[in-house]
C-alpha cells in the first residue's frame, strides 16, 4: 500500500473515533436535554465530515466537506448558546443562515470561478472556497468571543471556570480546523487530532458537570514543566563538561583514572548539591505558579481560642468570615442560624458579616436537598454544584432564587454531626480563581471548630431574648395593673355617679311635690305659683326620663348591641339637627362652629336618629370643654378603601378646647367614666366643664360601630391654659355592610325632629 493509498483511508479512522465519541454525553444522568442533542448534532457532522474526505472524488458538489464543517460550526454555536443559557438574537441568527445560504449556493451556481483582480491575477481558490473561509471565520469568532463575554461577565469562579474551560475547548476545536484548512498533509493530520481533542473535551464538558479548575491546572502544569526543565539543565550541563574534559584528559592521563575520580567526583557533590537547588526552584516557581499556601495550623489556633471568647452571634459571624475570607481572600460573607422548627421546615437567619448580603428570613422545607445536603453530607457544598449538579436539581424554585441572591460560592455546616445549627457562606475571592479542596477542607475544620461557639452563642441570645420579653412582659403587667386601678375606680364612680344624677331631680320632684301639697293644705296656692312648681317638676321628671333612656341605651350596647334602622341619610342634616339644641350655647359663650366638606358628603346608609344623637353628644361634649371664644370644626370628607372598592366617610370633631390626657383616651368610651371629680352631679349639658353621668361618648361610639364604623380621640393632653384642644375621628362606610334599606329619604328628613333622649 502506498501512502497516499494509507491517506485515502485515514478518514475512517476519524469516522471511528467520532462514532465513539457519540456515547459519552449519554453517561450523564438528567442533564440539559437540548445540550445533549446538540453536542450529537455536532458529533454526527463530524462523522459525516469525515466520511466526505474518504468520498471525496465521488462527489459531484465542490467543497462538500468544507460546507458540512460549516454546518458543524453551526451546530457547536447552537452547542455553545445552550451551554452559555444565551440564545443567539434573531438578526444574528437569520444572519448566519444567509451566510450560510450564500455559500452554498456560491458553490453550486459558480462551481469553479476564482476571485480575480483588477490586474489579470486570480487567487489559488474559488469564490465558493473563500466564502466558506470568510464565513467560518466570522461564526467561529462569534461563538468564541459571545463564550469569552459570558466569562468575563461572570462573578463566581466555578461559574466562570466552566465558561473558561468552553472557551478553551472551542480555541482547540478552531485551531484543528484552521491548520486542517493548510491542506498539507501532516499539518492537516495535526489539525484533525487537535480538533478531535477539542471535541472530546466539549463532550466531556456537556457529560460532567464539575470541571476541573482551568486555571489552577494550567498553572500547575506549567510550574511542573518550569520546575523539571529547570532541575535538569545543572544535570546537562555536568555531562556536557565532563564529556569535553575527558577528551582532553584522555592526553594526560592514559589509564582514564583521573577522568574516574572527576566523575565520582562531580556526581557527589552534585547529588549533595541537586536536592537543595531543586527545592530552591520549586519554591520560587510555585510562589508564582502554583497558587497560594497559608499557614492553616496557626489561622485554626487562633480562631478557636477567638471563638471560645465569643458570646454574641454577630461577633461570631464577623469573626469566622474574617478568618475565612482573609485565607482565602474572599470579601463577601455571612454566619446563617439554621432553626428547625416544628413542622420540621429549617428556618434561615441570616447574619451578616462581610459584603452587602440581603437579610431577610427564609424557610426551607424539611426535605428540601439544600439542607439535606449539608446536613448528611457534612462538606462544603457549592453554588456550582447547586447550579449545575443533577443531584440538587429538586431545589424549590423560590429558595434556589434566594441562594443566587446572596452570591455565595460556597456553604459550609456548621453541624456536630446530628443537627445543623448553622450555615458559613463564603463568596467567591476576590482574584476569581475557584475554591481548591484544601481550601474546603480547611473551611470545614474551622465550621466544625464553630459548633460549640455557635451553640453557646445561640444559647445566650436566646437567654438575653427571654430576658427582654420578661421585662417586657412586667412592663405590660404594671401597665395592665394601672387598667386595673382605673377600672375600678370606674366601678365604684359608677354608683356614685348613677344614685346622685338619678337622686338630684328626684329630690327636685318630691321638695315640689311636698311645696304643692303643703301650700295645697294651706289653700295658698295661687294659679301662677301652681304653674311655676309644676314647671319645676316637670323639668326634672323630663331630666330623669332623659338619663333613664340613656341609660338604657347604653345598658343595651352590652346585650345584643345596638337596633338600627338604616335608611338614606344625609350628613349634614345630621349635623344640623345635632347643632341646634346647642345654637344658644354657641352664641351666649361666643364660640365659633366651622363646617368643612359636609354639605359635599353623599348620603349614607344610616340610622338617622341614632346619628343625630351620636353627633349631639359630641358636640355637646366639643361645646361643654371648649372655654368662651373658642372654635369648633366639623371636617368631612369621602375616603376610598385602599384595600376594597368600598367608600368610607371620614368626620373629624375638632375643638380648641382643654384637651384629655392619652391615659384616658380608651377610658372616656367606656360607661359611667368621666375624668375628674365622680361626685359632682351634672351641670348643665353646656355649661363650660360641666360635669354629665359619662354615658355621652359611649352611646356614640355603639351608634358609630352599630354602622360598622370606628371612633377614636386624638389629643396632646389636658391643659387649661395652653389648650391644645380635641379631635375626635368617625369614619363610616357609606354602605354598612348587611344593612337594608327600610325607610324612604323623604320620610327620614320628616322624622327629624329632637328626639326625647338626648344626652351630653
Ligand atoms: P359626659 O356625660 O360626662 O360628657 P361623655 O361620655 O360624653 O360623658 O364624656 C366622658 C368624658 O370625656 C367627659 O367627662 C370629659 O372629661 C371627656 N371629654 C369628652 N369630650 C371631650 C372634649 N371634647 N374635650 C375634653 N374632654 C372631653
Amino acid at each position: 500500500m502506498t501512502i497516499n493509498e494509507t491517506t485515502q483511508y485515514l478518514p475512517l479512522i476519524g469516522v471511528l473515533f467520532y462514532t465513539v465519541l457519540i456515547i459519552m454525553p449519554q453517561i450523564r444522568r438528567g442533564q440539559d436535554k437540548a445540550l445533549a442533542t446538540w453536542l450529537l448534532i455536532v458529533i454526527l457532522l463530524s462523522i459525516i465530515w469525515e466520511f466526505s474526505f474518504f468520498l471525496a472524488p465521488q462527489i459531484q458538489y465542490p467543497n462538500f466537506a468544507l460546507t458540512i464543517l460549516l454546518l458543524s460550526t453551526l451546530a457547536i454555536g447552537g452547542t455553545t448558546s445552550s451551554y452559555i443559557e444565551k440564545r443567539p438574537s434573531k438578526k444574528m441568527a437569520t444572519l448566519v443562515t444567509l451566510a450560510f445560504l450564500s455559500v452554498i449556493l456560491v458553490n453550486l451556481l459558480t462551481p469553479y470561478r476564482y476571485f480575480v483582480f483588477p490586474d489579470g491575477t486570480h487567487l489559488l481558490i474559488t469564490n465558493g472556497t473563500l466564502l466558506a473561509y470568510m464565513t467560518w471565520l466570522g461564526l467561529s469568532g462569534l461563538i468564541l468571543s459571545r463564550t469569552w463575554r459570558e466569562y468575563k461577565n461572570t462573578l463566581l469562579p466555578w461559574h466562570a471556570n466552566r465558561l473558561l474551560y468552553w472557551c478553551l475547548s472551542l480555541s482547540t476545536i478552531f485551531l484543528g480546523e484552521i491548520l486542517i484548512f493548510t491542506e498539507q498533509f501532516f499539518i492537516v493530520l495535526a489539525g484533525q487530532i487537535i480538533r478531535f481533542i477539542g471535541i472530546v473535551w466539549l463532550a466531556y464538558g456537556v457529560s460532567s458537570y464539575r470541571i476541573f479548575d482551568v486555571r489552577t491546572r494550567t498553572r500547575r502544569t506549567v510550574a511542573f514543566l518550569i520546575v523539571n526543565v529547570l532541575s535538569a539543565l545543572p544535570l546537562i550541563l555536568i555531562i556536557f563538561l565532563i564529556l569535553t574534559f575527558s577528551q582532553e584528559l584522555q592526553q594526560i592521563d592514559q589509564t582514564n583514572t583521573l577522568i574516574l575520580v572527576l566523575v565520582i567526583i562531580t556526581i557527589t557533590v552534585g547529588f549533595f548539591l541537586y536536592e537543595p537547588y531543586r527545592n530552591i526552584i520549586k519554591r520560587i516557581t510555585y510562589k508564582f505558579l502554583g497558587g497560594e499556601v497559608f499557614n492553616t495550623n496557626q489561622a485554626i489556633r487562633n480562631y478557636s481560642q477567638a471563638s471560645a471568647r465569643t458570646l454574641d452571634v454577630q461577633q461570631l459571624s464577623i469573626l469566622v468570615i474574617g478568618t475565612l475570607s482573609e485565607l482565602t481572600e474572599s470579601n463577601r460573607g455571612a454566619l446563617m442560624l439554621v432553626t428547625k422548627k416544628e413542622d420540621g421546615s429549617y428556618e434561615l437567619e441570616t447574619i451578616p458579616a462581610m459584603g452587602s448580603v440581603p437579610r431577610e428570613n427564609v424557610t426551607f422545607a424539611y426535605d428540601d436537598n439544600f439542607i439535606a445536603a449539608l446536613s448528611l453530607q457534612h462538606q462544603p457544598l457549592l453554588q456550582y454544584d447547586i447550579d449545575f449538579n443533577p443531584l440538587y436539581a429538586d431545589i424549590g424554585d423560590g429558595d434556589r432564587e434566594w441562594l443566587k441572591r446572596l452570591e455565595m460560592e460556597v456553604y459550609i455546616p456548621v453541624s456536630d454531626g446530628s443537627d445543623i445549627d448553622g450555615i458559613i457562606a463564603i463568596g467567591p475571592k476576590s482574584s476569581g480563581v475557584p475554591f481548591q479542596p484544601d481550601e474546603l477542607d480547611l473551611m470545614q475544620t474551622l465550621a466544625d471548630q464553630t459548633v460549640i461557639a455557635l451553640h453557646n452563642a445561640r444559647l445566650y441570645s436566646e437567654l438575653n431574648n427571654q430576658n427582654e420579653r420578661i421585662r417586657h412582659l412586667n412592663d405590660d403587667l404594671v401597665e395592665q395593673n394601672e387598667k386595673l386601678e382605673v377600672m375600678d375606680r370606674v366601678k365604684s364612680d359608677f354608683i356614685t355617679i348613677a344614685s346622685h344624677e338619678l337622686r338630684t331631680p328626684l329630690t327636685q320632684v318630691k321638695g315640689y311635690t311636698d311645696i304643692l301639697a303643703a301650700m295645697n293644705e294651706e289653700n295658698a296656692l295661687t294659679r301662677e305659683q301652681t304653674r311655676e312648681i309644676v314647671g319645676h317638676v316637670d323639668r326634672a321628671t323630663r331630666q330623669l326620663e332623659t338619663l333613664i333612656t340613656a341609660m338604657l341605651d347604653a345598658s343595651q350596647l352590652d346585650v345584643d348591641g345596638m337596633q338600627l334602622t338604616f335608611v338614606k341619610t344625609q350628613i349634614d342634616t345630621v349635623v344640623r339637627l345635632a347643632m341646634e339644641p346647642l345654637a344658644q350655647a354657641l352664641r351666649e359663650r361666643r364660640i365659633a362652629l366651622h363646617l368643612e366638606g359636609v354639605e359635599e358628603l353623599p348620603p349614607i346608609n344610616a340610622d338617622f336618629k341614632r346619628m343625630v344623637q351620636a353627633f349631639t353628644n359630641m358636640l355637646g361634649n366639643a361645646v361643654k370643654y371648649t372655654p368662651d371664644g373658642g372654635h369648633i370644626h366639623v371636617i368631612a370628607a369621602l375616603v376610598p378603601s385602599q384595600i376594597t372598592e368600598e367608600e368610607f366617610i371620614e368626620i373629624i370633631i375638632r375643638d380648641t378646647g382643654i384637651g384629655i390626657d392619652p391615659r384616658f383616651h380608651e377610658l372616656i368610651f367606656e360607661k359611667f367614666f368621666r375624668i375628674g371629680d365622680p361626685q359632682l352631679h351634672s351641670t348643665g349639658s353646656t355649661k363650660f366643664k360641666g360635669a354629665g353621668p359619662g354615658l355621652g361618648l359611649p352611646i356614640a361610639k355603639g351608634v358609630i360601630e352599630g354602622h360598622g364604623g370606628r371612633i377614636w380621640v386624638e389629643s396632646e393632653g389636658e391643659d387649661e391654659d395652653r389648650l391644645p384642644g380635641t379631635s375626635f375621628h368617625i369614619i363610616i362606610p357609606v354602605t354598612p355592610p348587611n344593612t337594608i334599606e327600610t325607610i324612604q329619604e323623604s320620610a327620614a328628613s320628616k322624622a327629624a325632629s329632637r328626639p326625647s333622649y338626648l344626652v351630653g
